[in-house]
């Protein structure tokens, strides 16, 4: 393994490309969403750029998918080691790339070393014996797929990177990632921290504009496109990869239910949902974009809620004691808007909020609307920001009814003491993954899937690793096809 050494700068940005940093005659900058102050200078890699870095990758396949399961998996850890050395200084770019108070701007980085973690220790997908008698065995292998471009969103540029990275590295695969223009940041550093354990080409990060992402998703040298964003894109996603049959991963968005039953603890749970609707102001693919909570404790819950989040700081990221930073951008900020100028107009009631405010930045003061009709757009789509809609439930039947009367099918979370009961609804959603009676918090260990629109296979667990790799039959016969002795 190649070890070259470089100094860390965490106001400088490149390109990696073949190992080495790659900047580029155009540059773009992301905005600080906390003040909108133009962060630092990034490369815009071209065309040329990314047929360098697919030859450059499509070598490094030769060697690293050779490498063995063991040797990858020290790499990995390695690497834990080097990110975790450098939390601080991440932690700082992540507050300014994204707007994540440093609480959630560590967490995104722990939860990115726990991704290493559970990698580092996963066990091969083995090889199955299907059947083995005396005229044959038949036996099934998974092999690594070649180059993969890993395209992401802003909301977690690490956490969701390092999670295609990551599993694909491990199964032998040389990665391509290109972070969303607005957050290029944490992504380009982690590659660039990775450098030093990895062969050059193994793994390579490109900062582009809108025409990166077609580009790659129709390079006839990329095997695969693991994709994480929106609805809308992933569609063109799926149908530019077709040209060339590469595989997909797809994570879409979601418009998750969360269902309160009436013999909870409202005191105890409405911290909870509180979180789960509002963690990071919102802009979270599994949150909880619409809350039911029963009739019978509706107002009680209302109330409860209400004040959680009203105890909260909402502001620039940067400030002590915030709990609420700015939204990403200024696309989404104005996406946001939209949803409170539509609830406005249609005369919607606001349990909580109504302003947007005028905290700094793409701040956005959190909102819950009371009881807004099943059409309503705030219940219908996504907003991606810190406003929720609140409905009440009397039966399970008409509940569900509602709760799946969507053409998304990410998430769902369940609050109820009888967790027999809990199973029982968190079974009829029709969604990847359920939480119960907890906010709603991904694991690298368990697979994590959209069903409906919101997604094409997943990521994490053991089927996670799977996604990575083709499958080969092997059919052995055992009948003697050697030259007859004399
Ligand atoms: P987006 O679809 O706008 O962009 C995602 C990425 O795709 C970016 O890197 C972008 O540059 C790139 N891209 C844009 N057009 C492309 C094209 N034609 N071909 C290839 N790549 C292209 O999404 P976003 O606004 O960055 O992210 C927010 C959305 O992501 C929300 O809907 C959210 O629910 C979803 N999301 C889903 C998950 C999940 O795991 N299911 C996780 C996080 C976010």
């Amino acid at each position: 393994m190649s070890h070259k050494v470089a100094t860390l700068d965490f106001e400088k940005f490149h390109n990696t490309i073949a190992g080495k940093p790659r900047d580029s005659p155009k540059v773009h900058n992301g905005v600080n969403p906390s003040d909108k102050t133009k962060l630092w200078d990034v490369p815009i890699a071209t065309e040329h750029d990314l047929d360098d870095a697919v030859k450059s990758a499509q070598e490094a396949f030769k060697t690293w998918s050779k490498t063995t399961w063991k040797e990858r998996q020290d790499i990995l850890l390695q690497i834990r080691e080097e990110l975790l050395s450098h939390r601080d200084e991440m932690a700082q770019l992540i507050l300014k790339e994204c707007g994540k108070p440093i609480q959630f701007a560590q967490g995104e980085i722990d939860a990115t070393a726990g991704i290493l973690q559970y990698n580092s220790t996963a066990p091969p997908p083995g090889e199955q014996t299907i059947q083995d008698d005396n005229d044959l065995k038949v036996s099934l292998r998974y092999v690594p797929l070649g180059v993969v471009g890993a395209i992401c969103p802003w909301n977690f540029p690490l956490i969701l990177s390092t999670q295609k990275i990551v599993p694909g590295l491990l199964t032998g695969n040389t990665i391509i990632v290109k972070p969303s223009p607005f957050t290029p940041y944490s992504a380009l550093k982690f590659a660039e921290i990775a450098q030093k354990y990895l062969p050059p080409g193994v793994l390579q990060a490109l900062n582009g504009d809108d025409r990166l992402g077609p580009m790659m998703t129709e390079h006839p040298g990329i095997e695969k496109i693991s994709f994480t964003g929106s609805i809308a894109t992933g569609k063109r996603v799926m149908m530019s990869a077709a040209k060339t049959m590469k595989r997909v991963t797809l994570e879409l968005g979601g418009n998750s239910a969360c269902i309160v039953c009436p013999d909870v603890d409202v005191q105890k749970v409405a911290p909870l949902v509180a979180l789960g609707a509002f963690f990071n102001s919102g802009q979270f693919c599994v949150a909880s974009k619409r809350l039911y909570v029963h009739t019978d404790i509706y107002k009680e819950f209302q109330e409860a809620i209400l004040n959680v989040v009203k105890s909260w700081k909402v502001g620039p990221a940067g400030e002590p004691g915030m709990m609420l930073g700015p939204v990403q951008n200024e696309m989404q900020y104005n996406i946001v808007k939209g949803f409170f100028e539509d609830c406005a107009v249609n005369g919607y009631q606001f349990a909580l909020g109504g302003e947007i405010g005028d905290a700094g930045g793409f701040s956005v003061q959190p909102a819950i609307i009371d009881n807004p009709p099943h059409s309503s757009r705030i219940v219908a789509e996504e907003p991606f920001g810190p406003i929720v809609p609140m409905m009440p439930w009397t039966t399970e039947e008409e509940l569900l009814t509602r709760v799946n009367d969507t053409r998304t099918g990410l998430g769902g979370a369940v609050y109820c003491a009888d967790q027999e009961r809990a199973v029982n609804i968190a079974k009829q959603i029709e969604g990847g993954t359920i939480w119960i009676n907890s906010f709603e918090r991904p694991l690298p260990n368990a697979f994590f899937s959209g069903h409906k629109e919101s997604g094409i296979g997943g990521e994490s667990g053991e089927q996670g690793l799977l996604a990575y790799m083709n499958a080969q039959a092997i059919h052995l016969y055992k009948g003697d096809v050697g030259k007859t002795k004399l």
